[in-house]
């Protein structure tokens, strides 16, 4: 791929991103730490932690983004779901997040457990856009002015004038919600976390360039103004492929389906999957996204691979300034 990559040795440097998962045992979190340390060395605009759906992973989650925070210089970002919360337990939520230091979140609704009675109602904040506005409400309750360190006096505060105001993302669909009965009603969710207070969308993965653009063609169009970063994921594991089709409910590309049947070896599926993924991000970004969010799986080796194809690994990342997404 040295055409495309070329293109990507102007002074301006395409954002980079990555999402993790809180580890579920203690080897995994040894293992995650290095990940971590080595997804840090391309020097990401963020890296965001996902949350389980009713608070399942709200310790573990934490955690992770305390080591980002403490042992890195990535901005951590918190994914939040509201779903099944009340006002009063979402509220202390996003209160004991920015206590932690964290100013920046993903905001979803989430999905109620499986069997969950639709009846039943799904808590007080019905959907994402609700969850950014609480985000905002309680960033502002907390700290209604800003304060700044005053030089030679490392305890004292001064008042000014500019909050700490927090990265409040939110997710789009560039192949449609799963639940969502049209597309246009994608695109009003869309715009109506923006007008709720986002400043940033993440998409979910997509296997064609297209439908990245197609969503971006229509968000603009509605007036949506907000940067819609691509989400990309290299799958090396033919496991994976049906797994993600199941949960995303897009058919997954030939290419890759019928490549990892034919190629039994280790070695040839992930330099399969590094490719597919490394032509998706060189196809977005020529086509003007202002970066890519890679899905890790909490393994640095795939997506770092994609980066160093594109002109956008470790070694490329110290020399250009980057851009915000
Ligand atoms: P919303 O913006 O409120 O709604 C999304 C879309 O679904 C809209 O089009 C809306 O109209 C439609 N919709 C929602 N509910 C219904 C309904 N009942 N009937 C019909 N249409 C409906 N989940 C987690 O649990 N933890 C995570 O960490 C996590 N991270 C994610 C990160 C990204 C980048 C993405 C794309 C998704 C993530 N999810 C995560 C999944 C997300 O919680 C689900 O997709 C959820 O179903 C919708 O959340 P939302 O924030 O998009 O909801």
């Amino acid at each position: 791929m040295s055409g495309p990559a070329s293109q990507r040795d102007g002074a301006v440097r395409p954002s980079v991103s990555f999402e993790l998962f809180p580890p579920r045992t203690d080897a995994a979190a040894i293992a995650l730490g290095r990940t971590i340390d080595r997804l840090a060395e391309v020097d990401p605009a963020f890296i965001s932690v996902t949350y389980g759906a009713g608070g399942s992973t709200r310790d573990r989650s934490l955690t992770v983004l305390k080591y980002l925070l403490e042992h890195t210089d990535v901005e951590p970002m918190a994914h939040l779901t509201c779903v099944g919360s009340s006002y009063g337990e979402a509220n202390a939520l996003v209160r004991q997040f920015l206590d932690a230091g964290i100013t920046s979140f993903l905001a979803l609704r989430g999905d109620p457990p499986e069997g969950a009675d639709p009846d039943a109602g799904i808590g007080d904040i019905e959907t994402a856009a609700e969850l950014v506005q609480l985000i905002h409400r309680v960033n502002e309750e907390r700290e209604p002015f800003g304060q700044a360190q005053v030089p030679g006096a490392p305890d004292a505060r001064r008042i000014t004038s500019d909050r700490r105001t927090a990265r409040v993302a939110v997710a789009a669909f560039p192949n449609g919600h799963p639940r969502s009965r049209t597309p246009q009603q994608d695109i009003d969710t869309l715009l109506a976390k923006e007008a709720a207070g986002s400043n940033l969308a993440i998409t979910q993965l997509f296997w064609d360039a297209a439908d990245y653009f197609d969503l971006v063609d229509r968000a603009r169009a509605a007036g949506v103004t907000m940067p819609i970063l691509p989400g990309i994921m290299p799958v090396t594991v033919p496991a994976r492929l049906a797994r993600l089709t199941e949960l995303t409910g897009v058919e997954p590309p030939l290419e890759l389906a019928m490549g990892f049947e034919l190629e039994p070896s280790r070695h040839a599926q992930i330099e399969l999957g590094v490719e597919f993924a490394a032509r998706l991000v060189e196809q977005v970004l020529d086509g003007g996204a202002p970066g890519v969010h890679l899905y890790t799986f909490n393994h640095h080796e795939a997506v770092l691979a994609v980066l160093e194809r594109v002109g956008l690994g470790i070694a490329q990342s110290t020399e250009r300034n980057h851009q915000e997404p």
